[in-house]
């Protein structure tokens, strides 16, 4: 049975007393920010934005080579952005997904697996090595049937995974009561090995302390707010400073860009959680879960959920928010009919949360590109290197985002850069007023398939056909 379209003036409610500030980001362990960007400075690299991609690319760069002077420039506060918002899935898949990656990149999706599953344990090894404390766990990843026409769906799926070799188990819906108990689930599909979960904020705070402990120089409250050529190298300006750089790596994922090319690549949709007190031992009990899996229902507009360390449960996605223009802005972080409608779920899913407060509600912007996975370039003759379009899916992938980024602005001829996946670009986007009509249209139509059994509409079909398709 699809979820409800409407909340009820009770999910409404419950939200009353939820902080608007991300769940991962409140608490007085936050680290205090680095003093801005004064004056004028040098270095060889400079890195723009400090969420995932840029603490990465500057971490990399400096295990690489000590003697590099690295500078980062984060215009707020470390993760800030989409790093202290998401739902802490922490996903060894480069290519949103198998079944993404199987319709874009099939030739070299094995490579590509072996890639992403390399890169997921490089970051547990660095979680362990760093002594980063962030709640990481690996954990399997459970895709649930909440509608009949999903089982079919992850039968398929189950099939898929089998040509690539990947574990993935077929549960029916008393296997996934063992796991997990929900009225509406008919049946599940476990895959194993490909998943952690994480308290990405903690994870990002340990990345900035290995940063500095390393020497980057970071700068927090630096929004660059011009780029131009300088010499050989490139000029950064800041409200307060500049810095002249050899090379420069941009990691501002859907924020808008300095580029201006990205603005056609990449339209930011807005994605929104809501998090629950710590869950009393009876509601838990009831739930059944242990919380070793990260969950997902198998609808085109789907929720993404999992437990927490002290066992609250966070609840996001279903809507994806298109604000015409590419509209961005703090003021967009609160969406109160999608929160209200995400306590509805909530609840439908598992009615014994119904009394459990809410605490936390909040939203963030996802870098959303036309194939759903991540895409690289250089500018301004290679001293200029990008990349975005992680569409959601960045938590994991954004270390293997910086580290091909790194390859492309030192001129690296290597195993990464060698990839179609990093040689291609996505389609571009067409300008306003053509891109939000569309963008609201791909969102409706989402919405009918999912209320009517999954059958993909023209709309849908023709993009399957130009290969703007993207089947969750
Ligand atoms: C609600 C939500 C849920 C999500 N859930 C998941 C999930 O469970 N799993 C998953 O894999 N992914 C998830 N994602 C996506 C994931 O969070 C991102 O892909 C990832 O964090 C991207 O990291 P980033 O460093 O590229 O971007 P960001 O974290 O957005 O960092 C960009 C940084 O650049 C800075 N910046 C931008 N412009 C400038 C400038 N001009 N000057 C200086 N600084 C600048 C910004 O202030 C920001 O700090 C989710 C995203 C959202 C919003």
């Amino acid at each position: 049975m699809p979820y409800a379209a409407e909340p009820t003036r009770r999910s409404v409610e419950r939200l009353t007393d939820a902080s608007a500030v991300p769940l991962w980001l409140d608490t007085a362990d936050r680290p205090a920010p680095t003093a801005p960007l004064g004056g004028t400075e040098q270095c060889d690299l400079a890195v723009v934005g400090a969420g995932f991609t840029g603490l990465w690319t500057a971490l990399l760069a400096k295990q690489a080579d000590p003697q590099r002077d690295v500078v980062l420039l984060e215009g707020s506060r470390v993760a800030q952005g989409a790093t202290g918002r998401n739902g802490g899935f922490c996903s060894a898949s480069l290519t949103h997904g198998l079944s993404n990656g199987h319709s874009r990149f099939a030739d070299e999706l094995p490579q590509l697996l072996h890639l992403g599953e390399a890169n997921l344990a490089a970051i547990g090894a660095a979680v362990a090595e760093l002594g980063i404390d962030c709640d990481w766990r690996l954990a399997d990843d459970l895709l649930l049937a909440t509608d009949p026409h999903h089982v079919a769906d992850l039968a398929e799926a189950a099939e898929l995974a089998g040509r690539y070799d990947l574990s993935a188990e077929l549960l029916d819906a008393d296997q996934v009561r063992e796991r997990v108990v929900s009225p509406r689930y008919l049946g599940g599909l476990l895959e194993h090995d490909g998943l952690a979960l994480v308290d990405p904020a903690r994870l990002a705070w340990g990345l900035r302390r290995a940063c500095l402990d390393l020497g980057v120089r970071l700068f927090e409250g630096s929004p660059v707010t011009g780029m131009t050529t300088d010499g050989a190298g490139m000029r950064l300006t800041t409200p307060a400073g500049s810095v002249r750089a050899r090379r420069v790596a941009l990691a501002s994922n859907a924020f808008p860009p300095l580029l201006k090319r990205l603005r056609s690549y990449v339209v930011p949709v807005w994605d929104y959680c809501i998090a629950t007190e710590p869950l009393p031992a009876d509601v838990l009990a009831e739930i059944g879960w242990a919380g070793d899996e990260g969950l997902a229902d198998a609808s085109n507009q789907f929720h993404y959920y999992r437990l927490t360390a002290d066992r609250r449960i966070v609840f996001g996605g279903y809507d994806a928010v298109y604000y015409r223009g590419n509209g961005f802005g703090a003021h967009l972080e609160q969406r109160p009919a999608t929160a209200a409608l995400l306590v509805e779920h909530l609840t439908q899913t598992f009615p014994a949360t119904a009394e459990v407060g809410i605490s936390h509600s909040w939203g963030g912007a996802i870098d959303t590109c036309s194939r759903f996975s991540p895409f690289w370039g250089t500018a301004s003759g290679g001293r200029v290197g990008y990349v975005a379009g992680y569409t959601g899916l960045g938590v994991g992938a954004s270390r293997f985002g910086a580290a091909v980024m790194l390859d492309l602005v030192d001129g690296r001829d290597s195993e990464l850069t060698r990839l179609a996946m990093v040689r291609s670009k996505p389609l571009p986007f067409p300008p306003e007023p053509v891109r939000g009509i569309g963008i609201d249209l791909t969102r409706r139509a989402f919405d009918r398939a999912d209320r009517e059994g999954g059958r993909r509409g023209p709309w849908l079909k023709l993009l399957d056909a130009v290969g703007l398709g993207f089947d969750s």
